[in-house]
């Protein structure tokens, strides 16, 4: 076993302090959008069928949802953690404005290692002498939300003796990340077991009552920190997956919600009219929700996908290609673009993938510190995350709350990734 400490950034990071009050005040709303996607089967259906057709996971993760849905859902509380990821777009005038690059409604990290973040930045500000920019730091404690969620739902499951199951990867690379809201759970008396794919499959089972039981202990809560991926999946691990959903376990997220985060998905909520349609009555929430999109486009097959795949291909510096993955390193930048757009500009597969204005922050000089490598100033951009949580009884939303922040930042010359992903670092935000 190798540990490393966590990147982080030498200094903390501007952030214009209005854009981020916005990011706290739409989170709230985002939940609710979420929430209603996941329950909205035609919706899904609806939007996702043209992905279907070409992208194996999706279609995959479909099938499980078509087939929880059809045997009748045994679950009845729900619980959503989720982080919706901002960057501060520089306009020509050099105003900047809050949008939106997605929302991950699935093994949303980070959330314990920020938990820290604040504390590193404001002993290094004190440090260089700057005991008063340290007081200014804001406190910021996701793990303690996060584990408030999973524990509203491990109660309203109602089994004292039930446990919360973390499920995990074959190889843990963020582990410490995850003990943090493990161990919040601890200490209110909450027991949480971790568990991978292979586990359930070898030792899980359901009753008669679709009680879901790991070696005999009855779970009331899977938390997912797995299974985004199609490099997470064997036939085994389907299989897992299924007993899991079709459990009266709380899953976190549910299958539904799982696809509800999808880039496909991001993609249609910014036609005109759907957002009005998925929360009725609820124009503000709408506007402020809208206010943070950029500009999304569909490749599907027609007029509409020929028309911006040529402007794509002609200006390809305008947009970000990206396919129905997460975890950082999929999308297509610039040249590449161009080549790959080129490539699949004829054929049905360009439907697997969404283009995306591309956002231009204000860079901003910082050093990045991670493990074994030489420390240099780099010019950097920074991404705002606000974590979202939810839980829902039958109908009745019994929580719905902005549960903290998580900055990240990177150095310029990578377009994509996050920390996982080797790229960006830890970083807190300094409001101006
Ligand atoms: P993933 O699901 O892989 O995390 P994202 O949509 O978050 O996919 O994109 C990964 C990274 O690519 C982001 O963290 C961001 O750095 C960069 N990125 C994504 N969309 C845009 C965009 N529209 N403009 C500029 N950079 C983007
Ligand atoms: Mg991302």
């Amino acid at each position: 076993q190798v540990v490393n400490y966590a990147p982080f950034t030498l200094l903390p990071s501007a952030v214009p302090s209005a854009l981020f009050e916005q990011a706290y005040a739409v989170q709230q709303d985002f939940n609710l959008l979420v929430d209603a996607i996941s329950q909205n089967k035609e919706f899904l259906e609806h939007t996702l069928a043209s992905t279907i057709k070409v992208d194996d996971f999706t279609a995959r993760l479909f099938r499980i949802h078509t087939q929880v849905l059809e045997e009748g859902l045994a679950q009845s509380v729900f619980l959503g953690i989720n982080r919706s990821d901002y960057m501060f777009d520089c306009g020509v005038d050099g105003t900047a404005a809050l949008k939106q690059i997605e929302i991950n409604t699935i093994a949303a990290s980070f959330g314990g290692l920020t938990s820290r973040t604040a504390a590193v930045h404001g002993q290094v500000l004190k440090v260089l002498g700057k005991s008063k920019e340290a007081s200014c730091l804001l406190p910021n404690n996701p793990s303690k939300g996060l584990a408030l969620g999973i524990a509203k739902a491990w109660e309203l499951y109602g089994s004292q003796s039930a446990v919360v199951m973390f499920l995990v990867e074959e190889v843990q690379r963020n582990i410490f990340d995850q003990r943090c809201v493990e161990n919040e759970l601890w200490n209110r008396n909450i027991r949480v077991i971790r568990k991978r794919f292979r586990d359930v499959f070898e030792k899980g089972s359901l009753d008669d009552a679709k009680r879901l039981y790991m070696d005999g202990q009855e779970v009331a809560v899977v938390y997912y920190r797995e299974g985004y991926v199609p490099k997470n999946y064997d036939q085994q691990n389907w299989e897992a997956r299924l007993l899991l959903e079709r459990s009266r376990a709380v899953k976190c997220p549910d299958i539904a919600t799982q696809l509800a985060g999808t880039k496909k998905v991001q993609q249609e909520l910014s036609r005109p009219g759907t957002l009005e349609r998925l929360l009725p009555g609820r124009a503000e929430a709408v506007a402020r929700i809208r206010a943070t999109f950029a500009g999304l486009y569909s490749l599907d097959v027609g007029e509409e996908g020929d028309k911006i795949t040529a402007a794509a291909i002609a200006d390809p510096n305008q947009f970000v290609l990206k396919p129905q993955r997460e975890g950082g390193g999929n999308n297509l930048y610039g040249e590449e673009l161009r080549q790959v757009l080129e490539k699949i500009r004829d054929s049905p597969e360009r439907t697997s993938y969404i283009l995306m204005d591309k956002i231009n922050p204000q860079p901003a000089m910082n050093y990045l510190l991670r493990a074994h490598s030489p420390l240099q100033v780099s010019e950097c951009i920074s991404e705002l995350g606000i974590f979202g949580v939810y839980v829902r009884q039958g109908k009745e939303m019994v929580m719905n709350k902005a549960a903290g922040h998580l900055l990240r930042t990177k150095a310029i010359e990578h377009a994509d990734g996050g920390v996982a992903a080797g790229v960006a670092v830890l970083d807190t935000p300094y409001l101006v």
